[in-house]
C-alpha cells in the first residue's frame, strides 16, 4: 500500500488551486428523492464553489449520473471487487482518480457520493491512499485527517438511516393504499387518466375504452365471424386501421405515435384495472375508482370478468418460459441439444398411425451455413426423456451432490456464511443506529473513536464473509434436497434446478448423455425395439444411466468439434470459463 499523504485543507482563493485537476460529480436517484436537487442544480453549485477556490474551469470534468443511480452502489474498479450494481459515471471518474489525473472531487452534498458506511469507506480509503481530497457543501471534507473521517463516518450512517426510513415509509404507504382500494401509483393508463397526484380519482376516456374492449374481444373471440387473433394480428390490423394505442406519460413523448407494438396490445391484455382491479407488488386490490358506468348507468368493469379471465387463460398457453421459437413451453426445451451439432433441440407435434399425436424432441438446424446431418442423433418422445429424467437422473444427481456436500464440508461452510450475513447486518444497523444516537451526547473526538473502532469491527466482519463465501465453491449448484421432490415443483422451478445441474443434456445416436455443472457424465443407450415389432408405444426408449455407458459415452458423440462449436454459440456465458475438454470429455483424450 502506497503511504497516506498529509494534506493541508484547501482554502478558498489559493492561487496554487488553479493548477489542481477538479472532478465534479452529480447524482439523483429519482425514486425516494423527489424533493432534492436536480443534477443540473448540483453541477451549478459545485462550480460556483470551484469560482471561489479559484480552480481553473479548463481543468474541470464534470460527471452526472443517469437517473436511477443509489448512492449505495460501487463502482466499478474494473476486477470486480465490489458487488452488486455498478454507478456508470462514478465507475468513470474513479478510473481518473485511480490514473492519477484527478486532484480534487467535488459534490453538492456528500450523500450525492456516497449513502452507505461501506461505500464511503472503500472510496475514501483510495483518496487517502491516492491523496485526492473530497469537496462537500463548498468546504474541503479533510478526508485526511481523523476528524474529517469522523465526519464522514457520521454522514454516511445519517444517510444510510434517513434512506431506510424513507424507503420503509413509501413502501408502506404503499400497501396501506392497495389494500383500501387506493391507486399507489400514476394510474393513467389507455382508457384512464389521473385527475392529478393526491386526487386518487381517474377520468374514463370513452373513446380509448372502446379500443380496450376491443383488443379483448379480437383476443378472445374474434370480429365478425373470424375465429379469434394473435396478439401481433391485433396489432397488424390496427396499424392498418390507423388506431394508435399509445399513451404520453409526463414527460415522455411518443416515438412512434402510428406504430402499434405486440409489447402494447400484451399491456393492454395484461392489465387488471380493466376488471376493476389495482395491482401492487404482484397482488391485485378491488376497488371502485376503475368502475364506468355501462349502459344502464350502473357502474360496471370495463370489460366483463368472464371475458377477462378467457384472455388471461389465453395468455398463460402462449406464454413460452425461456428461448422462443422451440415449441411448446416444457421441462427440457431450451436444455435439451443435439448430440452432433450441439445446438437446442425443438420440439414438434408427431402425428402417429392410430391418429393419436406425440410430442418429439428433433434437431432442426439444417439449413444455414453449419447444417447438421443428424446422423449423430436420434428424434425421441418428449415424454419419455421427461420420465427418464425424473425416474432415473434426478435421483443420480440427488446423490451425486450429496457426496460432493459432504466431501467439502459444504454445509458447515454455508451455516457459517449465514451466521456471518446476520451479523454483519446486526453490526451495519448498529453502526447507524449508535452514531446517530451518541452524536448529540459525545464530543467529536469522542465520537471519532467509538466510529473507527464500530467501522473496524465492521471490517473485520466483511473480511471473513468474503473469505467464507469463496470457500463455497461452485454456490450455483442446486442443494442436494431441492432435487428430491423435482417432479413436484412448479415447471418453472424444476427447469431452474436441472439448468443449475446440467451444463447440456445432449441426445445422441446411441443415447442421452448428460454432463453435469460439476463435470461428470450420465449417459443411458437407447433400448430399440427389434425391427417388426408392432406397438402402441414408443419403439425407442431409454434405459436406465449405465455407469459403463457413463465411461465410454465420449465416443457417442459423431463429430465433438461440431458440438462444442455449436455449445459456445448456443450459451456463450456458460461456455466462457470453459475448455474443449471441459465441454465434451473425449476432446481432453486426443489434447493429452
Ligand atoms: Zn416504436
Ligand atoms: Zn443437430
Amino acid at each position: 500500500m502506497r503511504k497516506e499523504r498529509e494534506l493541508a485543507p484547501l482554502q478558498w482563493g489559493d492561487p496554487m488551486n488553479a493548477t489542481l485537476r477538479v472532478a465534479i460529480y452529480a447524482r439523483k436517484s429519482t425514486a425516494t428523492e423527489g424533493k432534492s436537487h436536480s443534477c443540473e442544480e448540483q453541477i451549478e453549485r459545485c462550480l460556483q464553489d470551484a469560482k471561489s477556490f479559484g480552480f481553473a474551469e479548463a481543468n474541470i470534468v464534470v460527471f452526472e449520473e443517469p437517473e436511477g443511480q443509489k448512492g449505495d452502489w460501487y463502482w466499478d474498479d474494473g476486477r470486480g471487487r465490489h458487488d452488486g450494481p455498478c454507478r456508470p459515471e462514478l465507475s468513470k471518474l474513479m478510473r481518473l482518480v485511480e490514473s492519477g489525473d484527478i486532484d480534487v472531487v467535488m459534490v453538492y452534498k456528500a450523500d450525492r457520493f456516497y449513502r452507505d458506511n461501506g461505500v464511503a469507506d472503500a472510496l475514501l480509503k483510495r483518496f487517502r491512499e491516492l491523496g485526492v481530497r473530497l469537496i462537500a457543501q463548498g468546504r474541503d471534507v479533510e478526508v485526511h485527517s481523523a476528524r474529517g473521517l469522523y465526519q464522514a463516518a457520521v454522514d454516511g450512517a445519517a444517510a444510510r438511516q434517513w434512506r431506510d426510513q424513507i424507503s420503509e415509509d413509501i413502501r408502506r404507504d404503499h400497501r396501506f393504499k392497495a389494500e383500501r382500494g387506493m391507486f399507489s401509483r400514476n394510474p393513467s393508463c389507455l382508457g384512464f387518466r389521473s385527475k392529478g397526484r393526491g386526487t386518487q380519482a381517474v377520468d374514463p376516456i370513452p373513446d380509448e375504452l372502446e379500443i380496450v374492449r376491443r383488443v379483448f374481444g379480437l383476443f378472445v373471440h374474434g370480429e365478425n365471424g373470424e375465429g379469434p387473433l394473435g396478439i401481433t394480428a391485433i396489432a397488424n390490423r390496427f396499424m392498418d386501421e390507423g388506431v394508435r394505442v399509445a399513451v404520453s406519460a409526463k414527460n415522455h413523448r411518443v416515438k412512434h405515435p402510428d406504430k402499434v407494438h405486440t409489447s402494447q396490445i400484451r399491456t393492454i391484455l395484461t392489465n387488471c384495472m380493466y376488471a376493476g382491479r389495482w395491482r401492487h407488488l404482484g397482488r391485485e386490490f378491488e376497488t371502485e375508482r376503475l368502475l364506468v358506468p355501462g349502459f344502464d348507468g350502473e357502474l360496471e368493469t370495463v370489460v366483463p370478468l368472464a371475458l377477462y379471465e378467457a384472455a388471461q387463460r389465453k395468455l398463460e398457453r402462449s406464454t413460452v418460459p425461456g428461448r422462443k421459437g422451440l415449441g411448446l413451453a416444457h421441462l427440457l426445451t431450451s436444455i435439451a441439444v443435439c448430440g452432433e451439432c450441439g445446438r437446442p433441440l425443438r420440439t414438434q407435434q408427431r402425428k402417429r398411425g392410430d391418429g393419436t399425436v406425440r410430442l418429439q424432441f428433433i434437431c432442426s438446424h439444417l439449413r444455414g451455413d453449419r447444417p447438421c446431418s443428424r446422423k449423430g442423433t436420434r428424434a425421441i418422445q418428449v415424454e419419455l426423456v421427461d420420465s427418464w429424467v425424473f425416474e432415473h437422473l434426478s435421483p443420480l444427481l440427488w446423490a451425486q451432490l450429496k457426496q460432493l456436500e459432504s466431501s467439502t464440508g459444504r454445509d458447515g461452510l454455508l451455516e457459517k456464511k449465514t451466521a456471518l450475513e446476520r451479523k454483519l447486518a446486526e453490526q451495519r444497523e448498529r453502526e447507524s443506529t449508535e452514531l446517530v444516537r451518541l452524536s448529540t451526547v459525545l464530543d467529536s473526538v469522542q465520537l471519532a473513536g467509538v466510529a473507527t473502532e464500530l467501522r473496524e469491527e465492521r471490517i473485520a466482519l466483511e473480511a471473513n464473509l468474503a473469505d467464507v463465501s469463496r470457500q463455497i465453491a461452485t454456490p450455483n449448484q442446486p442443494d442436494a434436497s431441492e432435487l428430491l421432490d423435482l417432479r413436484d415443483l412448479p415447471l418453472a422451478k424444476a427447469k431452474e434446478l436441472i439448468r443449475r445441474s446440467l451444463l447440456w443434456l445432449a441426445m445422441t445416436h446411441r443415447g442421452v448423455v448428460a454432463m453435469t455443472t460439476w463435470g461428470t457424465y450420465c449417459a443411458a443407450p437407447f433400448v430399440e425395439a427389434p425391427k417388426g415389432y408392432k406397438t402402441q408405444e414408443s419403439k425407442r426408449r431409454i434405459a436406465p444411466v449405465c455407469p459403463v455407458a457413463s465411461l465410454g459415452c465420449a465416443s457417442w458423440f459423431v463429430n465433438p468439434d461440431e458440438f462444442v462449436r455449436g455449445q459456445r454459440e448456443y450459451q456463450p456465458a456458460r461456455m466462457r470459463n470453459l475448455a474443449d475438454h471441459e465441454v465434451v470429455h473425449t476432446l481432453w483424450r486426443e489434447a493429452a
